[in-house]
């Protein structure tokens, strides 16, 4: 496993996970009843127009049944120059597919976001982080089989993730071939990391936090990657009654995420995630 430290890398993307406000992940909704109160096109219309004002591209992580259920979000994501990639099809953990449900959901999804915006994607991301070497170590092969180029799913956090785990990308060797994983940002500290890159850590610590951290990534060459969802810029959308700290890590506060992510968008600098993989590519 090589890690990546270089000049090339010296920038930092936004990610978002495309899914609408009831893709929690541990909750089950009533798909159908909850389906009358869609709210994924008005939320990611808000974080399009975000990135637009800061001049950023980013990178969508798009569920499939999302890409469905919405067939002109994609290509709307598309054409505002944003790569699209997948967070699988159903938002089921990969830790509950078997090997074969897995490859089944990539392949959906590839063939959907091919057939609406053109190409492949080259990136996945799994609901909640749902991938590691222990416990789902052949889902790296599957990814390269089906020409997934890179994962930003191994996050080094305690509990959801490995807290031992590299902050920097890194190859996976495969018996398929390699994958680039990409791990989200966070903050280290002698306690532990903290969840920086995204979701609650991103808007409960200091701001002051966040930038020294983007600081200390860009300093070592890395890519800072944060992460986003579209309902946490959407402060007026509906909400799960999930009790008041599950509410608070999927939703936050009612103010937005987006007056913490605006200052930090106009003064780094970001790529999609794909194009960090092809100058690696080409490097190597
Ligand atoms: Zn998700």
């Amino acid at each position: 496993m090589s890690v990546l430290r270089s000049r090339a890398s010296a920038c930092h993307a936004i990610t978002v996970d495309v899914e609408d406000w009831y893709h929690v992940c541990g909750y089950l909704p009533a798909q159908e009843r909850m389906r009358q109160h869609e709210r994924v096109e008005q939320a990611v219309g808000l974080v399009l127009e975000l990135l637009r004002t800061c001049g950023v591209r980013g990178t969508f992580f798009m569920l499939g049944s999302v890409a469905q259920q919405h067939p002109d979000l994609a290509p709307r994501i598309a054409a505002e120059g944003h790569e699209l990639a997948s967070h699988g099809w159903s938002h089921r953990l990969v830790t509950e597919l078997t090997p074969e449900e897995f490859g089944v959901e990539l392949a959906q999804t590839a063939d959907l976001l091919e057939r609406q915006t053109g190409y492949r994607p080259w990136g996945f991301r799994a609901p909640r982080w749902s991938l590691s070497r222990e416990t789902t170590p052949w889902a790296f092969a599957t990814l390269a089989a089906q020409g997934y180029r890179y994962d930003s799913s191994l996050t080094p956090l305690a509990l959801i993730g490995d807290p031992q785990g590299h902050r920097s990308p890194h190859r996976i060797e495969t018996p398929s071939g390699h994958l680039w994983e990409l791990p989200p940002l966070v903050t280290p500290t002698p306690f532990g990391n903290l969840p920086t890159g995204g979701g609650w850590g991103f808007r409960f610590f200091p701001r002051s936090l966040l930038r020294w951290t983007l600081q200390g990534y860009q300093r070592h060459g890395l890519p800072g990657v944060l992460f986003l969802h579209p309902r946490e810029l959407d402060p007026d959308g509906p909400r799960l009654h999930l009790g008041p700290l599950r509410e608070f890590v999927a939703y936050g506060p009612r103010s937005s995420a987006a007056d913490r992510l605006e200052p930090l968008l106009r003064r780094g600098t970001f790529r999609p995630l794909r194009e960090l993989v092809e100058s690696w590519q080409t490097a190597s």
